[in-house]
């Protein structure tokens, strides 16, 4: 039985979690609620300068975990695909100077594509970002979506699948994402959380839960012990597996977003203390 989590040093929250707030109010919430880690979202950085921002974070007491997000590689034009990977370009400059570690990769997919075509634009644009990435430090991470996204958003829909595409691309700066919200419904989910981090590419880990019944398929995710993923299941498994880094509350919520975040980000400490 994996242990209840005991503090909130190892809790990291995204940006879009308390999406009303600012990057300094973010900030500055964050570490007075003594959570020890932040993932800033790319639209967060937005009019300020990353290396700013990132100054803020180490003096507030943050880590800065991830920059989120990278990707969105397929498109029917090349022309579309060159921009993309020009974008991810400028997503390791901004992970750079911010001093985050990882960029978090939603790999993209587009209705005009079919999928097997999508997950060659994929490997192809991972392929030409990952040299400037590993020259800046900077580590790439894909994170597999809930296949109700694979019209629009990823091609890469299982753990398995983000292990192979790495296992097939071979670099040390490559990694993987592991989400709850979309993939606890695996059943080779704890096979595959072994493997990747046998493999020493689990990079991250994203805590949420599924709510019944979703009533927005983008913007309705639970806190932790709301929904009926077993979170702290996975968390063992993802441990067992050699992860030792942060937890990262990750929650699209518009029914959340709607309430004082100070009472929500109260609610998120407590469910990750008792439910994660
Ligand atoms: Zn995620």
């Amino acid at each position: 039985m994996t242990e209840p989590i005991r503090d909130t040093s190892k809790l990291c929250v995204h940006t879009i979690t308390t999406k009303p707030w600012s990057i300094e109010e973010a900030i500055d919430n964050y570490a007075q609620a003594g959570i020890g880690g932040i993932t800033v979202w790319r639209q967060w950085l937005e009019g300020r300068n990353p290396i700013h921002v990132g100054k803020h974070i180490r003096e507030s007491g943050l880590t800065a975990v991830s920059l989120c997000r990278g990707g969105f590689f397929p498109a029917s034009a090349q022309s579309e695909r060159q921009q993309a990977i020009d974008d991810n370009l400028r997503a390791v400059d901004e992970a750079a100077a911010l001093g985050a570690p990882l960029i978090v990769l939603v790999c993209g997919a587009s209705p005009d594509v079919p999928l097997p075509e999508a997950r060659k634009h994929i490997q192809a644009g991972i392929e030409a970002v990952l040299p400037y990435a590993g020259a800046n430090k900077v580590k790439l991470a894909i994170e597999p979506l809930h296949p109700m996204y694979a019209d629009s958003r990823s091609a890469i829909n299982t753990l398995k699948q983000a292990n192979d595409l790495c296992a097939a691309i071979n670099s040390p700066a490559l990694g993987v994402a592991v989400d709850v919200y979309h993939l606890w419904w695996d059943p080779n989910l704890e096979q595959e959380i072994k493997r990747c981090g046998a493999s020493g590419r689990l990079d991250a880990f994203h805590i949420c839960d599924w709510l019944t019944p979703t009533t927005d398929m983008l913007n309705d995710r639970g806190l932790m012990g709301e929904g009926c993923i077993p979170i702290r299941q996975i968390r063992g498994w993802v441990e067992a597996a050699g992860f030792t880094g942060f937890n990262e509350v990750e929650i699209f919520s518009n029914h959340h977003w709607a309430a004082d975040q100070h009472d929500f980000l109260n609610k998120i400490i407590h469910a990750y203390l008792n439910n994660s």
